[in-house]
């Protein structure tokens, strides 16, 4: 296993309050689930930007993952890799900017 997030280790070092350790608990896995399928989706995507159609193939922490129906509107959205694409910050920036204005 790689380095956990700052987050990640916070969570395992409070393990104070035993209802909050059922909730970290969930979205611990949760987040592991989240990067499985952030790395399904970019293997699909071949590391290109789905906007810009640059290669992050040698830059991936550019790279971040768009939901094409936001989970706000459906949540069992949220885990499926048909309503994931790969975009380069950047890009999601653009495109968030731009669903904030027609929100
Ligand atoms: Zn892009």
């Amino acid at each position: 296993m790689g380095k956990l997030p700052p987050f990640i280790a916070s969570i395992l070092q409070k393990r104070t309050d035993p209802n909050k350790d059922d909730f970290n608990h969930a979205k611990l896995k949760n987040w592991y689930k989240w990067k499985q399928l952030q790395r399904k989706a970019f293997k699909r995507d071949k590391f290109l930007c789905q906007r810009c159609k640059k290669d992050f193939k040698s830059e991936k922490q550019k790279l971040t993952i768009d939901h094409v129906i936001k989970a706000s509107d459906d949540k069992t959205k949220w885990f499926d890799l048909d309503n994931l694409r790969t975009l380069c910050k950047e890009c999601h920036r653009h495109i968030n900017a731009v669903n904030d204005q027609n929100a």
